[in-house]
């Protein structure tokens, strides 16, 4: 027996319409219609024929549980810029590898959830999540990626980019759900960019998750809470006193790791710099704009590791064998692969400032230790305990 919502998933996964996959299949749109409403199953020929064109395992197609993954903030997106299929298949690469993570993780001992939530306003939020990160005001967030995931956040890296959709979150699973934000065209991004996404949909979990309301408000929300986050008000208006350089402008992004842009819109909105010197700043940027660009491209990109350290974890100290691991989580060695690797190796996660006592290492059964560093004198230094 199929379920056929695994067909509707793989189908939304590959980007197609119903038409299209039954054109593939040379079977009757309504056949699939049929079958992903779990009205019909299909014929043994036809079941091969749909493994072999989507490349997926018939125990895919098998699985009886569904994983709960709201389409979360993608919903605050206005329609027109955006069309109904790349939302869908944003959110569906989202719930894969939210699949991968929750069979993965049912072996590893990792991090819960555990930055408070509750109803304040953005800003007191802002500040609230900065000192449980451990951070005092007057430093800059280093590695916003690694704070969440130490902090029980999942963050998935999209193996492929849409180009309308930058991020997006949601609180997935049935039970005890979990926070998970998935970065959609974060390779496309400089890493100051990608942070402030990060901020935002962090917003979104934090403030939005179970309220209905204006999707133009929520907006409004989650960049006062991402500009406060990486920008405290009460610091900038500190590092900003008079009129505003550039020069002393590139010095603030790079110190507090944010772009150019969210320097100047920060200082203008917190009334630090008057309207003519917000203007002359924002020509002189695009004046410099290569000059800029090549300090933004030199920060190491901030990319999510958890989903690769967990397949890394359930192997170590051998390297993954993909093709146990598609077994173990009905996927097809090629889809895996590409997610799988478009998360962040070891040497790729490194925290600039981080000292290796820092890099705690969390237990999970069997002696063996986890971490989203997993270095390996962390690991040998864990066994022999
Ligand atoms: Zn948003």
């Amino acid at each position: 027996m199929i379920n056929g919502l695994k067909l509707k998933q793989v189908r939304e996964i590959l980007g197609l319409t119903q038409g299209e996959l039954a054109e593939e299949l040379n079977v009757s749109q309504s056949t699939i219609a049929y079958i992903e409403g779990g009205y019909l199953q299909p014929a043994e020929e036809l079941l091969q024929k749909i493994c072999d064109v989507t490349l997926f395992p018939r125990s895919f197609f098998e699985r009886i549980e569904v994983t709960d993954f709201p389409y979360g903030s993608l919903l605050y997106r206005s329609r027109a810029s955006l069309d109904a299929s790349e939302k869908t298949q944003a959110n569906r690469y989202g719930q894969l590898m939210f699949e991968i993570a929750e069979k993965l993780s049912r072996r590893l001992n990792s991090p819960q959830f555990s930055l408070p939530k509750g109803k304040v306003d953005a800003i007191t939020r802002a500040g609230i999540t900065r000192s449980n990160l451990g951070y005092v005001p007057e430093e800059p967030i280093d590695d916003l990626i690694y704070d969440l995931e130490k902090k029980g956040v999942l963050i998935f890296n999209s193996p492929t980019p849409l180009s309308k959709i930058d991020a997006f979150s949601t609180w997935a699973g049935f039970e005890n759900k979990k926070p998970v934000i998935v970065l959609i065209s974060a390779e496309d991004q400089t890493t100051y960019r990608t942070r402030f996404t990060v901020a935002h949909e962090l917003a979104h979990l934090m403030l939005h998750a179970t309220l209905f309301g204006d999707i133009h408000e929520f907006e409004r929300e989650a960049n006062t809470f991402a500009a406060e986050l990486l920008l405290p008000a009460e610091i900038m208006a500190g590092l900003i006193v008079g009129p505003l350089s550039l020069l002393r402008a590139i010095k603030i992004m790079e110190e507090w790791k944010v772009s150019i842009q969210a320097v100047i819109k920060r200082a203008h909105e917190l009334h630090l710099i008057t309207d003519n010197n917000y203007k002359s700043l924002y020509v002189q940027i695009s004046q410099q704009k290569k000059k800029i660009q090549e300090i933004e491209n030199k920060v190491p990109k901030e990319k999510p590791r958890c989903l690769r350290a967990m397949a890394e974890a359930t192997f170590y100290p051998k390297k993954i064998n993909y093709q146990q691991l598609a077994k173990d989580v009905g996927l097809p060695i090629p889809i895996l692969k590409k997610i799988i690797e478009a998360q962040a190796n070891k040497e790729e996660y490194t925290r600039s400032n981080v000292t290796p006592s820092e890099r705690k290492v969390i237990k999970f059964p069997e002696n063996r230790s986890f971490s989203y560093h997993l270095t390996d004198e962390d690991i040998d230094e864990d066994l022999s305990n």
